[in-house]
């Protein structure tokens, strides 16, 4: 089992985490965890619901009362000792996302650096938690703004990155003084355990950060939406289910911050740097074996360098190599689910019905595992489901297009607004494409766009808020006005 593949085994945890004790569903119900490569059982997990997340919740609010009298330094001493286990941990961790994600060990250990930064940067802004004084409106009165911890935190996480976008929530939170509870995706609780058990060896306070495993994701949707100790829920996933929350939440008027799916383009001009363009391309379209909600979904390229581009992404992408993410020399992992193949399979046969192309790839990879071909479509239209549908697969579709207004019009032409990338040597055009582009992060000449130092989310449909940065706090406070009144003037 996974635990033998550690150097520390105590990481593997089966059970829930509530008010720092690991404990088992009530029924003692379990479920399976699989390893996407080798469709092999990794381990049975606690399958929690509805009533241990209440419990949670209640423990959450205790926990969070103790957590105001704790002073932002030694706050910030409690999060960066997380922050350094996590990266003294990082094989450990690494081995269990490849073991229960898939994703390719390299890319593993990338995400445990990436996500273990964001439990630095908010170690160090719990400090700059500012408040204001603003001019009074009478001489007998002083108005204050504070700030203040939203209150007790509702989490939803997705899969594809099963520590990356738990760390974006739980560090802003902690350092913001709230509390959380989290329900990571059931195909990949692992991580987030081994996340859980390292913050308490670290010293955070039993309650502050609850993980509630458990497959019937909507009973456990519904609590943390519609209890009213909980203040605020974050989610991380699919519009469909972003929509739902939004929904569960607007009753209470919980406050939300939703990360949700993306369609994102890829405009590469006929000026462009052509090299760089596919390397660009091939980053963030095949990274995680496509399934990252700011992977290139649409790449559109100038009627005038189609042929070149196309020759030579596709010369890049036969040199990929599929399989299990623990063989070195593959170089891309398989997708999480057989359905997963399914539905990336049913895009691809969908445009290909429709007068698409295949460069490279367009199937179902062989062997054990559930890997897709890495693949290249050529002539898309507007039409077919791969320009409207997020594939979360290692499938470039690339469309071409005539001028900048027909490119600019191509990339908005979607409900979703995450990411968009753009390369061309024109600064005049830098600044025209990026501007007009309805898209809440862009990408010029550079695809790698992500870090804990940037605001990270979307518009329109692709959800509201931000994750990291020094806006990332924001998300999880409220402003306090406070308006000190009858101050006798005195004489001095
Ligand atoms: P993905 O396509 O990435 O699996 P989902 O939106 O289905 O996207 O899942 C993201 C997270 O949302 C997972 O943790 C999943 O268990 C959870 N989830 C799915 N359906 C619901 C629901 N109705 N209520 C609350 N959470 C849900």
């Amino acid at each position: 089992m996974i635990a033998e593949m550690l150097r520390d085994p105590s990481l593997v945890k089966a059970a829930g985490f509530i008010n720092g004790q690991w404990i088992d569903a009530e029924d003692m119900k379990t479920f399976e965890v699989e390893n996407p490569s080798t469709t092999r059982l990794l381990a049975r997990v606690a399958d929690l619901g509805a009533d241990e997340t209440q419990r949670a919740i209640v423990a959450a609010h205790q926990a969070m009362e103790r957590w105001q009298s704790v002073t932002a330094k030694e706050k910030s001493i409690l999060l960066r000792r997380w922050f350094e286990l996590v990266l003294e941990h990082k094989d450990d961790l690494a081995t269990l996302m490849t073991a229960e994600q898939g994703k390719v060990i390299s890319e593993a250990k990338g995400e445990v650096v990436y996500g273990a930064s964001y439990i630095e940067w908010f170690a160090e802004e719990t400090k700059r938690i500012y408040g204001d004084i603003l001019p009074a409106t009478t001489s007998d009165r002083r108005s204050l703004v504070i700030r203040q911890p939203v209150g007790v935190v509702g989490a939803i996480t997705p899969w594809n990155f099963p520590i990356a976008m738990i760390t974006r929530k739980v560090a802003p939170a902690l350092a913001a003084g709230c509390a959380i509870v989290l329900k990571p995706a059931a195909e990949t609780p692992l991580c987030a355990l081994a996340l859980a058990e390292l913050a308490q060896r670290a010293g955070i306070p039993d309650g502050l950060f609850n993980v509630i495993p458990g497959t019937d994701a909507a009973a456990i949707g519904q609590v943390l939406t519609s209890h009213p100790l909980v203040k605020k829920v974050t989610f991380t996933g699919s519009t469909r289910v972003g929509k739902i929350l939004m929904e569960q939440s607007a009753r209470g008027v919980k406050r939300t911050s939703m990360e949700l799916g993306g369609n994102a383009p890829v405009i590469v001009f006929e000026d462009a740097d052509l090299e760089k363009a596919v390397s660009g391309v091939l980053a963030v379209k095949y990274r995680n074996s496509g399934q990252t909600c700011i992977c290139a979904n649409r790449i559109l390229v100038q009627q005038s360098i189609y042929e070149r581009f196309l020759e030579l992404l596709t010369r890049k992408v036969a040199e990929f190599v599929t399989g299990d993410g623990f063989d070195v020399s593959v170089t891309s992992g398989p997708l999480i689910t057989r359905q997963a193949v399914n539905n990336v399979d049913a895009l691809v046969k969908d445009a290909v019905s429709k007068g698409a192309g295949v460069c490279i790839g367009g199937k179902p990879a062989s062997g054990t595992g559930h890997c897709y071909e890495p693949t290249v479509l050529r002539d898309l239209t507007a039409d077919m489901r791969l320009a409207k549908e997020e594939v979360f697969g290692p499938v470039a579709p690339v469309f071409p297009f005539e001028d900048e207004a027909a490119a600019v019009a191509m990339a908005n032409d979607t409900e979703f607004g995450l990411a968009a990338y753009v390369f061309t040597k024109d600064s005049s055009r830098v600044w025209r494409v990026s501007e007009r582009l309805e898209y809440g992060m862009v990408g010029v000449n550079e695809t790698a766009i992500s870090s804990e130092m940037i605001p990270f989310g979307g518009v329109k449909e692709s959800g509201q808020g931000r994750e990291g940065s020094k806006y990332g706090l924001e998300d999880y406070s409220e402003l306090k006005y406070i308006c000190m009144g009858d101050i006798e003037p005195g004489v001095i």
